[in-house]
C-alpha cells in the first residue's frame, strides 16, 4: 500500500491559487536589490506568474511600494530535517508518516519566516520528505521548495540494522542508493561517520570503497550526494570519493581541504546546530557535561571553516535544523562571518552557491529575469551587517506568491 495518496482524502487545489495564476504581472519597488552579484539601487522587480519578468528602475503606476526594504533572492538552506518534530505526544512515532507530515507544518512555516524559500532535506523516514515536497509543489501545503533524500544510508550499528536505510558493502550501498532514487529522491544522503545530537564522536562508518560506490551510483542516475561526517577521516574519504558536499566535518587535514577546493566540493559545516543543542540541552534531556563536548566541537568546527574559507573552498549554508530550531535556519550565516567571510560572501552561501549545489543555478538563488520569483525583503543593508538577514526579514515571496508578510 502506498503511504500517501492525495486523491483518497479528496484534496483539491484551493480556488484562490488558481485565481492567482491568471492574475497580471505585478511590480515591486525596493530601496535596493542584491541580485546575487551586485546591489541595484531603486530596483523595480516585476513578477509574472511564478517567475521574475524583469528588474529595472522604472515602475508602472500600480507598483507596490517596498522602498523600506532591501530585496534579496529567496534564501536556500541546504541541510534541513523538516520532518523532525519533538514528539511529546508520541503520535508520530512508530512509523506513522502521515502524522509526521501533519506535525511538520509548523516547521515549514517557521522556515519560510526566515526568508528560506528552498531547502535540501537530508534524511527522513517513511518517505515523509517526498510526501511533503509533493504536497508543497501541488499547493496543498505552504512551504519552501524541497529537494529531498528519502532515507540517509547507514551501516549496521548498535543493534540497528536491516531497515530500509541500512547498507553494508558495495552491493548493498548501490542497491539502497537506487532504492532512494526509485522512490523519488532528488539527492542522496550518506552517514559516513558517527556523530549526531549530543554525540560528537566522528568515527568513520562507511569505507572509502562504499563511499565511492554511493557517489558513482548517485551520479550515474543524475543525482548529487551529501556525505555526513563529523570526523576528519570520513571527510578525507568523502572528498576522495568525489561527494558533492561534505556535511559537518571538523579537524580536516590540509590535503583534504585543498582537494575540496580543487574539486569544487561544497563544505556545509552546520556550526550553528550544535549551538542550538547547547542552548536547549535541558529541553533535549542531555546529561550534564554534554555541553562541554558540544562547545569543544563548535570551536573545532569554526576552526575548520576558517581554514577552508582561506583555502578557497566553496561553502553552502546548511542549518541542520531539527525540532524547535526552525526559525533559526539562517543563524549559520553569523558563524560564516566569524570564519572570515564578508557579509556578501556569507549571503552567497545561501543563494548562488547553494543553487549551484542543487544544480539549479539557472532558476534559483538570484534575482534575474526568468528565475523563480523567490524574494526575501529585509529591513536594512545586509551587506553592512549580516544580522539584518538573520533578524529582519519582513516579507517573503515564493514562486510569485507572498508567503510571509510582517510589514507594519
Ligand atoms: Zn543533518
Amino acid at each position: 500500500m502506498r503511504l500517501f495518496e492525495p486523491c483518497s482524502w479528496g484534496w483539491k487545489p484551493p480556488l484562490l491559487a488558481l485565481i492567482a495564476v491568471v492574475a497580471n504581472a505585478q511590480s515591486y519597488r525596493f530601496a535596493q536589490a542584491w541580485d546575487g552579484e551586485k546591489l541595484i539601487p531603486n530596483a523595480v522587480i516585476t513578477v509574472d506568474h511564478d517567475r521574475i519578468k524583469s528588474i529595472s528602475t522604472t515602475a508602472p503606476p500600480d507598483v507596490v511600494d517596498m522602498t523600506r526594504y532591501t530585496a534579496l533572492p529567496g534564501l536556500i538552506d541546504v541541510h534541513t530535517h523538516m520532518t523532525y518534530v519533538l514528539d511529546m505526544t508520541r503520535i508520530a512515532q512508530s512509523g506513522r508518516g502521515a502524522a509526521t507530515v501533519y506535525m511538520s507544518q509548523d516547521n515549514v512555516k517557521k522556515t519560510l519566516e526566515t526568508g528560506v524559500t528552498t531547502v535540501r532535506n537530508l534524511g527522513a523516514s517513511d518517505y515523509t520528505d517526498i510526501a511533503m515536497r509533493d504536497l508543497i509543489n501541488a499547493g496543498g501545503m505552504t512551504g519552501p521548495r524541497m529537494f529531498v533524500s528519502g532515507y540517509g544510508l547507514q551501516i549496521t550499528r548498535g543493534g540497528r540494522g536491516g531497515g530500509p536505510q541500512t547498507a553494508d558493502g558495495v552491493a548493498e550501498v548501490m542497491k539502497v542508493v537506487r532504492q532512494q532514487v526509485g522512490a523519488g529522491a532528488d539527492v542522496i544522503k550518506m552517514y559516513g561517520s558517527t556523530g549526531s545530537g549530543q554525540d560528537v564522536t566522528g568515527f568513520q562508518t562507511f569505507t572509502y570503497e562504499e563511499m565511492k560506490a554511493a557517489v558513482d551510483a548517485a551520479h550515474a542516475l543524475g543525482k548529487t550526494i551529501a556525505i555526513h561526517t563529523y570526523g576528519p577521516t570520513g571527510a578525507r574519504d568523502a572528498v576522495r570519493a568525489g561527494a558533492d558536499s561534505v556535511e559537518h566535518a571538523t579537524d580536516m587535514d590540509d590535503e583534504t581541504i585543498s582537494e575540496m577546493a580543487r574539486k569544487k566540493i561544497f563544505y556545509v559545516p552546520t556550526i550553528d546546530h550544535n549551538r542550538y543543542y547547547v542552548d536547549n540541552a535541558r529541553l533535549l534531556r542531555y546529561p550534564p557535561g554534554a555541553t562541554d563536548a558540544l562547545n569543544d566541537y563548535i570551536r573545532r568546527n569554526l576552526e575548520s571553516a576558517k581554514k577552508a574559507h582561506k583555502a578557497g573552498v566553496r561553502f553552502a549554508m546548511g542549518s541542520d535544523v531539527v525540532y524547535t530550531m526552525f526559525g533559526e535556519n539562517t543563524r549559520e550565516l553569523g558563524w560564516f562571518v566569524k570564519a572570515g567571510m564578508t557579509p556578501e560572501q556569507a549571503l552567497k552561501t545561501a543563494t548562488t552557491n547553494a543553487a549551484g549545489l542543487l544544480q539549479h543555478s539557472g532558476d534559483l538563488g538570484a534575482l534575474k529575469p526568468g528565475y523563480f520569483a523567490d524574494i526575501c525583503a529585509v529591513e536594512g543593508n545586509p551587506l553592512d551587517d549580516i544580522d539584518v538577514v538573520i533578524q529582519k526579514v519582513r516579507w517573503v515571496m515564493k514562486g510569485g506568491t507572498v508567503v510571509v508578510d510582517k510589514r507594519k
